[in-house]
């Protein structure tokens, strides 16, 4: 997808990448929890260039019916991406691609939110992609999870997300699109910071025994620091000055 620079320089002699970050920096993130009035709960990303709205409806009855779990409710998610969030008009018709993220993101926050005492009813999840510049399935599931909790859903934990990789031979925090075009591997992650479990961990490209295990430490550095800043958001919506 786009086309690949063979000349880009990844990682320089300074250890820089070629966005300026070092290898164990994250791009910049901000989160604002319950930009969307309509919504039963809502929350906007910024995740470098990347450009995440996440809207929350629910729980309410499940249509078709024949979905509907009695002893449970149940999460159903749509990633999708607007046609000018990439370079080129993406048809706005579901990809193979937003399915399997789709199926990803509900997976990755399923461990996470509590819904038995909401049996036979659905919550839904809505990210639309306004701009993709690589790693959206993460910053689409940090988003989602403050819109989950902004919309006031039991949940066990918070879901934080980022992704380690590998480019130049060096294990880096949180990959973005060049990097994931051309570098060697992109490892997306999904984590729950105060139980300590994983919840999304998929690997495209090829890496050590020993480079995974390294993988998935910076991941979850990187998932804690997304973390403090999704919790930022809720109390910046729920405990700022005005309110108390
Ligand atoms: P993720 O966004 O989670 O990293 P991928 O690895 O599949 O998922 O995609 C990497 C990046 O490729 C996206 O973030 C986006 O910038 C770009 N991309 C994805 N789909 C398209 C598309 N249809 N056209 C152009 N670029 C795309």
């Amino acid at each position: 997808m786009g086309g690949r620079d063979p000349n880009v320089v990844l990682l320089d002699e300074n250890g820089k990448r070629s966005d300026g970050r070092t290898v164990n920096e994250t791009r910049k993130v901000t989160i604002k929890a319950g930009v969307l009035k309509n919504a039963n709960g809502s929350a906007y990303i910024e995740f470098g260039e990347n450009k995440i709205l996440a809207g929350i409806y629910g729980p309410r009855d499940v249509h078709p019916k024949h979905l509907s779990n009695p002893d449970t409710g149940i999460l159903r998610c749509r990633y999708h991406m607007s046609p000018f969030s990439v370079g080129e008009r993406k048809n706005p018709a579901p990809s193979r691609r937003e399915v399997e993220i789709s199926k990803v993101i509900k997976e990755a926050l399923e461990p996470a939110v509590i819904l038995d005492q909401f049996p036979r009813t659905v919550v839904d999840i809505f990210l639309e992609i306004l701009q993709a510049d690589g790693g959206t399935r993460c910053a689409a599931l940090a988003a989602a999870s403050v819109a989950l909790a902004d919309a006031g859903i039991p949940m066990r934990d918070m879901v934080s997300a980022c992704a380690a990789g590998k480019v130049a031979d060096t294990v880096i925090l949180d990959v973005n699109n060049e990097e994931d075009q051309a570098g060697q591997a992109d490892m997306p992650m999904g984590y729950m910071p105060n139980l300590k479990k994983i919840t999304l961990l998929q690997l495209d490209g090829v890496l050590t025994p020993e480079e995974y295990k390294k993988c998935v430490e910076v991941g979850i550095d990187g998932c804690n620091q997304v973390y403090e800043i999704q919790k930022k958001a809720l109390e910046e919506k729920y405990f700022s000055k005005g309110d108390q």
